[in-house]
């Protein structure tokens, strides 16, 4: 089967690896091949420029053919339909809708050797703090696991504090866009995916790392610890308060509070430096996917004195049917 992979001198190809492999971009259902002094990585997908800087060493893109790996059981060979899961430190997550549960997670736990328990969501994500609650359907009864993400690793709770892999193509888009010396205030941090990969780039850089949940900041303040960025401040408190302690303080503010961000516009503003870049996120109509945020950020900066320039909108996944995950970057003048 042909893929699309990392060719890297052999030598070089052991860093490479582990931090594709932490990227969750690296495909272990094919074997790793040579050709002469190089080693081809297999991928699962095309990466993104923004992934490809993480990578160490010199490498390039290229495409090989590739053998599947011997003994590896799909999913596919176990359950008529695979229902969509993601798997977070050691635990698996499927939703509560999905038939026939424990014969899923079985299936899951017997393809997955990393994975020590299957949970099953009891609802969506809800309250001020953006948490859930889960029943486990196999495995060790536990929510709690560490995470590795680009080469980083987070203590999490899921039930005490949100926490998704989706977003990590997008936390490597706002890393590529922050400088050394700059001050980046994550206002809505929960255990800490956006500060701690960005202050792990560099020692120069702030990251002021707010979050209004007791556990998540408690978790956030180990994740600094085990990642080793004193560069972090976590603090816990109200973005709307803290935001006052920093005004004009921030090059980088990031918004990542979906349903409410709106709310904090005001504050965000506040924070800008003068060209600072409000990332904000939201959830919004496919019919008005950034229009009607980007009017309320622009009455937010008048308030204020201030003038936007729009810098970028992308969509970043659908949320629910009509519904996407946006994000907003503005310049704040
Ligand atoms: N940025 C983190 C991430 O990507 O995993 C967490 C995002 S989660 C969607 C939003 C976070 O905002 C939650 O951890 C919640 O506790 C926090 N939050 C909600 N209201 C807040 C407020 N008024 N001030 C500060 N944090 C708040």
């Amino acid at each position: 089967m042909k893929r699309i992979c990392i060719k890297v001198f052999r030598k070089n190809g052991e860093p490479i690896r582990r931090v594709l492999l932490d990227m969750e971009l690296l495909d272990n259902s094919a074997r790793i091949c040579s050709e002469g002094d190089f080693l081809c990585l297999p991928l699962t997908r095309e990466p993104e420029e923004s992934e490809l800087i993480n990578l160490p060493g010199e490498f390039e893109l290229s495409e090989h053919g590739f053998e599947q790996q011997k003994g590896q059981l799909k999913l596919e060979e176990l359950l008529d339909r695979v229902p969509h899961f993601e798997v977070i430190g050691d635990i698996a997550l499927i939703e509560d809708d999905v038939p026939e549960p424990e014969k899923v997670a079985e299936a899951i736990m017997k393809v997955k050797n990393n994975v020590r328990t299957v949970l099953a969501a009891l609802g969506p994500v809800e309250g001020e703090f953006r948490t859930r609650r889960f029943r486990t359907i196999a495995g060790e009864d536990k929510a709690s696991t560490i995470h590795r993400e680009y080469g980083c690793r987070y203590y999490i709770d899921l039930e005490k504090a949100y926490f998704t892999p989706r977003l990590a193509t997008e936390r490597s888009r706002i890393l590529a866009q922050v400088r050394e010396d700059q001050t980046v205030v994550d206002m809505f941090a929960g255990v800490g995916p956006f500060s701690i990969m960005i202050a792990k780039k560099s020692t120069g850089i702030r990251v002021i790392a707010i979050d209004k949940n007791p556990d998540a900041v408690e978790f956030l303040r180990r994740n600094i610890e085990l990642n080793s960025v004193p560069n972090v401040e976590a603090i816990e408190g109200d973005a709307h308060l803290e935001a006052g302690r920093f005004s004009g303080l921030a090059d980088h503010v990031i918004m990542n509070l979906p349903h409410n961000a709106h709310e904090f516009l005001d504050a965000a503003v506040r924070l800008c430096a003068p060209g600072a870049i409000i990332h904000y996120y939201g959830i919004t109509p496919e019919d008005d996917l950034f229009g009607s945020s980007l009017e309320l950020i622009g009455q937010a900066a008048a308030r204020a004195g201030r003038t936007i320039e729009v810098s970028d909108t992308r969509i970043v996944r659908s949320y629910a049917p009509h519904q996407l995950n946006v994000c907003i970057e503005v310049k704040v003048l």
